[in-house]
């Protein structure tokens, strides 16, 4: 079974159908992060759709201005939610520096909720590496997975050396840092994302759509030189290990991954 660890499925438009058919076809188990309430109230709905879809809620630190004077607001989706994402501070696309406040207090009550409630979170770290990093530190984040890093290789190894799980995404074809970046990471801590169907726009010209997670996979084959087979097996098997014993996650997930590897 394949693993897209970090996608946006609300934000497809008419192109849903045959993004949620892909993923069907294929086995592709896709973590469906939010933006903002909005957004994850469409999750939920396309969670509803397809078993193989874990909606989760995240506020995006592009959308944290949005809410840092409603936090209130947040309590009930992030009580529901079984894991956290997307989140994070963004210091890079975000150039405006009188938004950082709102990002980071948006990002801490997401962080200390899920210190309270022990829940996996799903991080954007955009030139904001090392400051998530204190963060992560402060709030004793235990399970973290750590979207589509390009920081700096000091900061990827305390993250690596702190457990975190880093995904994977397309710019392993084209980036020589993503490539260092992933062969150094050890295989127990890798999984593969699309960030879909925004985040390959600037590198295929067009939305993703769920079956690039095989190129990702073919090209960490090579780098990491083994088979194609044995990389979907190692991230499912790493997902498998960072749900195991999840309260947040009704069994269905865990099944589907735990269940799909041992017999497949
Ligand atoms: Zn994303």
């Amino acid at each position: 079974m394949l693993i897209d660890a970090h996608a946006h499925l609300d934000r497809y438009g008419d192109t849903l159908e045959s993004a949620l058919e892909e993923i069907t076809q294929h086995h592709i188990f896709t973590i469906s992060n939010s933006m903002d309430l909005p957004s994850y109230r469409r999750n939920l709905e396309i969670g509803e759709m397809c078993d193989l879809v874990l909606p989760t809620f995240g506020v995006h630190p592009w959308n944290a201005p949005e809410y840092a004077d409603r936090l209130e607001d947040l309590s009930e989706a992030i009580e529901q939610s079984p894991m956290l994402g997307e989140i994070g501070l963004d210091y890079h696309f975000v150039d405006d520096a009188s938004q950082y406040p709102a990002q980071r207090k948006v990002f801490e009550v997401f962080l200390a909720a899920a210190k309270e409630q022990g829940k996996i979170v799903n991080l954007h770290t955009k030139g904001a590496e090392s400051d998530v990093l204190d963060f992560l530190n402060r709030y004793e984040i235990q399970r973290a997975i750590v979207h589509w890093f390009s920081g700096p290789l000091d900061v990827f190894r305390e993250l690596v050396a702190r457990g975190a799980y880093f995904t994977i995404g397309v710019e392993v074809l084209y980036s020589e840092h993503i490539q260092t970046i992933a062969r150094e990471l050890p295989l127990d801590q890798l999984l593969t994302e699309t960030d879909n169907p925004g985040g390959p726009r600037s590198f295929i010209g067009a939305p993703g759509m769920p079956l690039l997670i095989r190129d990702v996979v073919q090209v960490l084959a090579e780098l990491k030189e083994t088979t194609v087979e044995s990389i979907v097996q190692t991230v499912q098997a790493n997902l498998g290990r960072l749900i195991r014993d999840d309260p947040w996650l009704s069994d269905t997930y865990v099944y589907q991954i735990s269940w799909r590897h041992n017999n497949e």
